[in-house]
């Protein structure tokens, strides 16, 4: 079992509007966050317009559905539900008429103090459609917004209420407004393309729509586009420099992209490398275990000497292993997902490279495949630390009890998955995958340091 993605969202100003067409491209470069839902929101002579249904980007949208969308701002958002669970009114981006006017909402990341706000709210008046973290956070910026003169100050005093991982983006007739949380716990970039503004949760969803990068919000801040003019809000910026998902570089992001300056394949490379120098062992085929393991390979390859090659057949026809929410439909899937190349595993000592175990259960699915297809010795190799306790911060990295490093040690934890040797990423190279990146991070699954003091919200 892999972890579930968490969400992408994509914002677009365009004077020359054919935006609700360039958020459909975006999203289909950021699908990999989240497979579950997906949505558009479009302003159109400041009117706005949207569709969000369950089920892929290729799926919800056609081309008439794309048309009637058009504007000349946009928001978008894909899920996967962290929060409140798969259900067709949860799919995003949010969009609400209140007395002010209308607002659309994209959100990533999870509130920790959801519950109380929530409790808070309804004690006065509220009703909530939805299940999700981020109605809450749109309730917060209508509730401001009745008390002062502009939907970004209402923005800037709403995130003040907020603790927990949040990149958003706010749309409101008039203005595309991009905020991101004071720790900085996901990504949130901006991109040029001539006039036109972009914001993305990836810069592959910028590359989507040829956009030029311009730089990672800082935590803490909010930017708001107004007639193409760019403003920025940096109230809440902290002192240091954020706490951004270390896993993001591991797994989370597509590797083409670039998160606060530092390519995720580079940084997944590294790991690779820093796994090879520590944990050496003599074999005669590296195998990366798509997709997210396979630039930890090259980098583990490189690394040792020892040649690299294609060792699974990934068949792209059917979604992410961890897409189906069921146990016994995620061990299925792994089974239709992955196949060896005999000819390359065959009599061979292979070392395998993945990026992450949670509950063990398709690692070993996939050492049997493997041994299944001729392997002599399997080696295990992750590109991560060891899970030793949860995610509270948009993923679902699960809680202790499921976590099966919490319950064995890495030597018995190879054996009980039928490898020959397991070896994680040490703890002191983590932070060393990224050494481009202008900003801190947050490690807390791996070392149950967090950011923030979940245990007591
Ligand atoms: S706890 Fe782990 S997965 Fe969650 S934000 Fe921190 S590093 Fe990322």
């Amino acid at each position: 079992m892999a972890i579930h993605e968490e969400c992408g969202v994509f914002g677009i100003w365009d004077k020359n509007g054919s935006c609700a067409e360039e958020t459909y491209y975006a999203l289909y470069a950021l699908q990999h966050r989240g497979q579950e839902s997906c949505g558009i929101a479009t302003i159109n002579d400041r009117e706005m317009s949207s569709y969000r249904a369950q089920g892929l980007v290729g799926d919800v949208f056609t081309p008439e559905k794309l048309r009637e969308l058009n504007g000349t701002m946009a928001v978008g958002h894909v899920r996967y539900s962290t929060s409140g669970g798969n259900k067709q009114e949860n799919a995003q981006p949010l969009s609400l008429r209140y007395v002010k006017g209308t607002l659309a909402l994209a959100h990533n990341g999870n509130l920790v103090n959801a519950a109380s706000l929530k409790t808070r709210y309804e004690y006065s008046g509220a009703i909530f459609h939805t299940t999700t973290d981020s109605e809450i956070i749109a309730y917060a910026i209508a509730q401001e917004r009745l008390r002062c003169g502009s939907v970004e100050e209402a923005v800037n005093r709403a995130v003040k209420h907020l603790r927990g991982a949040f990149s958003l983006i706010v749309m409101s007739p008039q203005k595309l407004i991009a905020a991101r949380d004071p720790w900085g716990f996901r990504p949130l970039c901006m991109g040029r393309r001539e006039d036109a503004v972009v914001f993305a949760s990836e810069s592959c969803a910028l590359d989507a729509v040829g956009a030029e990068y311009v730089r990672e919000l800082d935590p803490g801040e909010i930017v708001m586009v107004y007639n193409g003019e760019v403003t920025s809000i940096r109230d809440n910026c902290p002192q240091d420099n954020g706490h951004l998902c270390i896993f993001e570089y591991i797994y989370f992001a597509r590797p083409d992209s670039f998160i606060a300056g530092q390519s995720v394949h580079e940084a997944r490379v590294m790991a690779g490398r820093y796994l090879a120098r520590r944990s050496p062992v003599d074999a005669d085929v590296v195998v990366g275990v798509p997709d997210s393991g396979l630039s930890a390979a090259d980098g583990y390859a490189l690394e040792s000497g020892i040649p690299k090659a294609t060792g699974f057949i990934k068949n792209r026809y059917i979604g992410r292993t961890f897409i189906a929410p069921e146990q016994s439909e995620r061990e299925k899937g792994v089974r239709i997902k992955l196949n060896p190349q005999k000819a390359v595993v065959a009599g061979k000592r292979v070392v395998m490279i993945d990026d992450s175990i949670v509950r063990g259960t398709t690692s070993k699915q996939i050492v049997k495949l493997l041994r299944d297809a001729g392997a002599k010795e399997v080696h295990i190799r992750i590109s991560s630390p060891e899970f030793i306790s949860p995610c509270y911060f948009g993923t679902d990295i699960p809680d202790r009890k499921d976590l099966v490093s919490c319950r064995y040690k890495p030597d018995e934890l190879g054996k009980l998955l039928g490898a020959d040797s397991l070896a994680f990423l040490a703890l002191e190279d983590l932070h060393k995958i990224a050494p481009n990146a202008n900003c801190g991070f947050c490690d807390g699954c791996f070392t149950e340091k967090y950011p923030i003091g979940v245990e007591w919200e």
